[in-house]
């Protein structure tokens, strides 16, 4: 499997009254094809803004995005174009994303008209094959979204990212605004799609045991960075970092045999406008000394495939 993404230092900056918003800041990885990464952390680490970055919704202020080994930091409108057959976004809320005046059919066919290259008779076909590939009656596809449930719409969602066949997909809190009955359904509907049309992931999530579930690794964010990824079997075996620690401890263990203690976080969480020097984490680390907040701590690869941003890791862990 060849690289399909890599961002290199990426960063997004935003220019608010107060200061310079870090949102992004220096984010480094890279996806191969047929891959699905994580990206976990409270609201507010960035990691939305990082997912419009990847597509282009939002325009990157520093670093470097490749796609199949392609520069696509900067892109012409053309090249953009190019790029949405290859990439696309299932967003959190499909009622906020889908346009209440357009039917299920307009909703799904849009990217296709948007592309302008199709006909009339390949767009009724591939509306119907993908209503019929994520679950929609085709009885529903004059319906609007008000009429149909948030399942139903995610599904149209799913559709509209799918219709014209791209490679991968960032989906950013795809299943947080529905019940946890249908959570578990749209899930396996990504997984079941994903393992169909060899399409890579990138899923934005606060839930850890969504990603657990549906990821092959996982990034851990803190206040625009990235404080560690790993292999998701690695990283819920052994965190290294004390925020992603805190974060996994807070996930429901069923073997009852291990006690584990939840670590429930105190401190303020810095500001991301202007942030101070050394770790963004310092204020609520349990394991914080002066130096922290000194320097920021680098990313260190502690073991295979490994990397962790605290300068006490391999203490904290026994390395
Ligand atoms: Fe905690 Fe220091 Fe590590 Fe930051 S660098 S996570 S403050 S121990």
């Amino acid at each position: 499997m060849g690289k399909i993404l890599e961002a290199k230092e990426l960063k997004k900056y935003f220019e608010v009254k107060a200061g310079t918003l870090h949102a992004v800041d220096g984010v480094s990885f890279s996806l191969d094809e047929g891959e699905t990464l994580g990206v976990v952390g409270e609201s507010g680490c960035g990691k939305s803004t990082l997912g419009r970055v990847l597509i282009h919704l939002l325009e990157s202020t520093d670093g470097q995005l490749l796609y199949k080994g392609e520069d696509i930091t900067h892109v012409s409108r053309s090249k953009l174009t190019d790029l949405r057959h290859e990439m696309q976004m299932i967003f959190q809320d499909p009622f906020a994303s889908l346009n209440p005046r357009r039917t299920v059919f307009q909703a799904i066919s849009e990217p296709m008209e948007i592309a302008g290259t199709f006909s009339k008779k390949e767009i009724d076909e591939r509306v119907y094959e993908m209503m019929d590939t994520v679950g929609l009656a085709r009885r529903l596809v004059n319906c609007y979204p008000h009429e149909l449930d948030g399942g139903r719409r995610q599904r149209i969602g799913i559709a509209r990212a799918l219709i014209i066949d791209p490679k991968l997909i960032i989906c950013d809190e795809p299943v947080s605004a529905l019940d946890v009955s249908i959570q578990a359904q749209i899930i396996n509907l990504l997984l079941d799609i994903q393992e169909q049309r060899k399409l890579t992931y990138v899923f934005i999530t606060h839930d850890m045991m969504v990603v657990k579930y549906i990821s092959s690794k996982i990034m851990v964010m803190y206040l625009g960075q990235m404080v560690e990824m790993a292999p998701t079997n690695k990283l819920f075996e052994m965190p290294m970092h004390p925020y992603s620690k805190a974060l996994l401890s807070a996930v429901p263990q069923l073997d009852v045999d291990h006690k584990h203690e939840r670590i429930v976080l105190k401190g303020e969480v810095y500001s991301p406008i202007d942030p101070k020097p050394g770790c963004r984490f310092a204020a609520r680390c349990p394991y914080a000394t002066d130096a922290c907040r000194i320097a920021a701590p680098p990313l260190k690869e502690l073991l295979p495939d490994h990397l962790v941003a605290c300068h006490r890791a391999e203490e904290i862990n026994g390395l």
